[in-house]
């Protein structure tokens, strides 16, 4: 019963969890870069978009639907 209740928990935290940068819900966290100087996690739209402001051609495989 512990074990279900701690999944539980995790789950619950990572839904109620929000975007440093635009403050939308995060399906997914992503964890900023130290250079981004950035404190907390980053949707994955926000992350895209950094990555690509910091190394601009580097991530052209990345697919951005945008
Ligand atoms: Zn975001």
């Amino acid at each position: 019963m512990v074990f279900i209740t701690n999944q539980k928990a995790v789950l619950y935290m990572g839904s109620d969890e929000k975007c440093t940068l635009c403050d939308g819900k995060i399906d997914h966290p992503y964890l900023a870069m130290k250079e981004w100087d950035i404190d907390g996690h980053l949707c994955g739209k926000c992350y895209s978009k950094k990555l690509s402001e910091f190394y601009p051609g580097e991530h052209e495989r990345v697919n951005l639907s945008e």
